[in-house]
């Protein structure tokens, strides 16, 4: 096949960052086709030098088979990849909801004035120690710290410093060493480079439990404890693994750690404090369903875990926890990890299928859903990081325990984000169930006076302080037009002005449609072009007029847009429009 390729050669270094990616992974590639390899491929050029160059990617293509244009296409899909010029140093600094009223103007300005590159990034994950933002290092080896809570001293001050300190997990997980915990126990109480350790603390019991079990009967608990997914779908876990269980040959396993919403960061707590409970938990997902390969897609901006991860997984080859035989009873299961390139978008299930693929991000029309057809066209069974996680206590304390625990439609312990106007942010783990003052009040309450709460997320709902008392369960939150999302809760106090909250919003789903389909693409530019009108006070005609198109803008892009992203664009936005008075005086 002619593949077109330019004149453009690559630099020595920029061939020998492709030639060392290859030569590491030489492993058949699944599906049969190298192209698999192009995002991991892409990563090593841009570690190495800072960009990708038109050279670097015919080398690239040549190996893989893929034609540059198209993989030009992909290069640019990617916020963390540049494919113009760029100096091999960059420093990319939050602006989003959890870091804006946290100092990230202020930082922004101090660090333009540095001489660094710089870029302003979306919520970069750690927003309980906002603001924060990543430096990016490219050589021989690539550098990636992440820094929060960020001032200019200690972000440059890392550009110098090679061993960058273990952030304090004190600081992400207040509940730290309490009794009662379940999902947080281990984190912060273990080396989490330690197999030894984790095995010392209850590591890998469940594994040997489930073996026990067989899948049938883990498949049965999972089902008698009602667990559904804690990515913001609710899915119930137990039906997506019978269904998967009789589907065709080759099944794959996808760990969904691609956690991007604006305020979230519980997985991030899980992988950078206890990361081989998540390895434990998808050898069990994979003996369940039947899968001999799981892919662990990592969120790009998670430098610090994916360290982790990837020290996990090759300790386990090494202990017989992963591959051909794993504890000696003849199970094959063996983890693949891979990292994302700034795309909110890839943690859309589908869009992640893409990436993984090494394609551009796009969602795919549903049906058919992945467990029919899904990674390389075979049955796939995707499941967040905290949903696998939970299945550890449902197979050691068994189904009926852990549906004891919360309400009849919302089952076991949740994990929640609390950033914001908050004393103590950080990650909670309590039993569905409890209330949103509850939560409040155990994270030391609202700094400031109450204005509005943020719940679930961008893509989620304003609630007012008198809907404080709601009980954090699905049906609780359903029942006040609000979600649980992803496990946000963002308070805001009286001294911020919404609507530069709604418009930092608008222009995170802008800057995040991947373009594919008209009514996001062009509903979520307009969509920000009102509310910076609105915020500036130069509203087209009145302001009535301006809130009519919001909404109709809000309803299009609900009703005809492929994926979660464009239908629910609107969402937080028109929850605090029809909430708050922030535009009523003008109206
Ligand atoms: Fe892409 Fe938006 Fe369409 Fe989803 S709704 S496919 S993000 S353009």
């Amino acid at each position: 096949m002619d593949l077109h390729f330019t004149d453009d050669q690559p630099t020595p270094e920029e061939r020998e960052a492709i030639d060392a990616w290859l030569s590491s992974n030489t492993a058949p590639p699944e599906g049969g086709d190298l192209r698999q390899f192009l995002l991991p491929v892409l990563h090593a050029i841009q570690g190495r030098v800072g960009w990708i160059s038109l050279g670097a990617l015919n080398y690239a293509c040549r190996a893989l088979d893929v034609p540059p244009a198209d993989a030009f296409g992909v290069a640019d899909f990617y916020a963390m990849f540049q494919t113009r010029p760029h100096p091999p140093v960059a420093i990319h600094v939050c602006d989003d909801i959890g870091c804006q009223f946290r100092g990230a103007e202020a930082l922004c300005a101090q660090v333009a004035q540095s001489g660094v590159a710089w870029h302003r990034s979306p919520c970069l994950g750690l927003c309980e120690r906002a603001p924060a933002a990543l430096v990016t290092m490219a050589g021989k080896p690539p550098r990636e710290v992440s820094v929060a809570p960020a001032t200019a001293e200690s972000v440059l001050g890392v550009l110098d410093v090679l061993d960058v300190p273990f952030p304090n997990l004190a600081a992400s997980v207040p509940q730290m060493g309490q009794p009662g915990l379940t999902l947080l126990r281990r984190v912060g109480q273990i080396d989490p480079w330690s197999l030894d350790d984790y095995r010392a603390a209850g590591g890998f019991l469940a594994l040997r439990r489930a073996f026990e079990m067989g899948p049938d009967r883990v498949i049965g608990e999972v089902i008698e404890a009602k667990l559904v997914g804690r990515g913001g779908a609710a899915f119930p876990t137990g039906q997506k693994w019978l269904g998967m269980r009789s589907a065709p040959l080759p099944r794959y396993l996808v760990c969904n750690a691609d956690e991007s919403e604006p305020g979230t960061f519980k997985d991030r707590v899980i992988l950078e404090g206890d990361p081989y409970s998540l390895i434990e938990s998808m050898i069990i997902a994979g003996f369940a369903t039947g899968c001999e390969r799981g892919y662990l897609y990592i969120r790009g901006e998670y430098p610090l875990a994916t360290d982790l991860l990837d020290n996990a997984i090759r300790r386990c080859r090494e202990r017989g926890f992963l591959g051909t035989d794993i504890l000696g009873d003849g199970v094959r299961f063996d983890i693949e990890l891979r990292r994302g390139a700034g795309a909110y978008i890839c943690g859309e299930e589908t869009a992640l299928l893409n990436s993984l693929e090494g394609y551009r991000g796009e969602p795919r029309n549903k049906p058919p859903f992945p467990t029919q057809v899904g990674l390389f066209g075979q049955p796939t069974a995707i499941n967040n990081v905290e949903t696998l996680v939970n299945v550890l206590p449902i197979v050691l304390e068994g189904g009926k325990a852990f549906a004891a625990i919360g309400t009849e439609r919302s089952t076991g312990p949740k994990l929640f984000c609390l950033s914001g106007h908050v004393r103590r942010p950080g990650v909670y783990e309590v039993p569905f169930g409890v209330t949103l003052r509850e939560v409040l009040e155990m994270a030391g309450g609202v700094t400031g006076n109450l204005q509005a709460i943020l719940l679930g997320g961008a893509a989620g709902a304003f609630i007012t302080p008198d809907q404080i008392d709601v009980p954090l369960t699905f049906e609780g939150t359903r029942a006040i037009g609000a979600a649980l999302g992803s496990g946000v809760i963002m308070p805001f106090d009286d001294t911020v002005d919404l609507r530069l909250v709604l418009r930092r919003i608008a222009q995170f789903f802008r800057d995040e449609s991947c373009g594919q389909c008209v009514p996001c693409r062009v509903g979520t530019v307009r969509q920000e072009e009102v509310l910076h009108r609105l915020a500036t006070d130069r509203p087209f005609g009145s302001v009535k007029q301006e809130l009519s198109l919001l909404n109709e803008l809000g309803q299009v892009m609900r009703d005809a847009s492929i994926c979660g992203l464009g239908q629910t664009a609107s969402s937080a936005i028109e929850s605090a429009l029809a909430r708050f008075p922030i535009l009523q005086e003008k109206r």
